[in-house]
């Protein structure tokens, strides 16, 4: 399979050959096609299969650019290193859109994350307990999501991040898209997905 048969936007394809990709990797030969489907996805998939372009780049596919960004697409990921890796990941796969993507992570200064909320999202990689301060200080709308994914959710169990994130996704519309990665498929994570996720197509690698 190649990446030029899943109609990606042809400036996805340029970023993708820059990028040095070949072929997708099984991961993302399964998901992308569901993703753009518009259907709900759990993911089993570790750290270095390829889950992070599986998810961004049908992400990147469906948003058309608008005049003034609104948070269409957010990314929960349990740690401050995998946000700015999923946010670079964004940034190089995006390069050719015009798309903004903005990254949250506690143990850093407010100020920048603040001001680059301000210039606009479009798509917002965050952290669960930096989003819900900003949020809880009306610095981020979630009212205009419309793709949902919950990168780690293992991780993020793990790390006692079950109420945020809950909280944060009953801020976003019922009427939306979620995607879920999780390295391993224990009860919380079923209970989980079977919780915020409508008729999931599984993917397992
Ligand atoms: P991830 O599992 O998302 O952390 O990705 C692991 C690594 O694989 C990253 O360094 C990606 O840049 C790289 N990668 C992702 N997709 C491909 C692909 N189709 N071909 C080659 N490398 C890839």
């Amino acid at each position: 399979l190649k990446f030029s048969e899943f109609g990606l936007k042809k400036d996805l394809l340029s970023a993708i050959r820059k990028a040095g990709y070949e072929e997708p990797t099984p991961v993302q030969e399964e998901s992308i096609p569901v993703i753009l489907e518009g259907r709900d996805m759990i993911g089993c998939a570790q750290t270095g299969t390829g889950k992070t372009a599986a998810f961004a780049l049908p992400v990147l596919h469906k948003l058309t650019l608008l005049k003034r960004p609104r948070v269409r697409a957010l990314v929960l990921t349990p740690t401050r290193e995998l946000a700015i890796q999923i946010f670079d990941n964004f940034k190089k796969y995006g390069r050719y859109l015009h798309l903004r993507t903005v990254c949250l992570y506690g143990g850093a200064k407010r100020g920048p994350q603040i001001g680059a909320l301000r210039r606009g999202a479009d798509i917002l990689v965050a952290t669960p307990g930096r989003l819900l301060d900003f949020m809880g200080q009306d610095l981020v709308d979630l009212s205009s999501v419309e793709i949902l994914v919950l990168d780690e959710a293992d991780r993020m169990l793990d790390m006692g991040f079950l109420p945020d994130v809950s909280r944060i996704v009953e801020s976003t519309p019922s009427k939306r898209q979620t995607l879920m990665f999780s390295a391993t498929m224990e009860k919380e994570v079923r209970q989980l997905a079977d919780r915020m996720l409508k008729d999931p197509v599984q993917v397992q690698v």
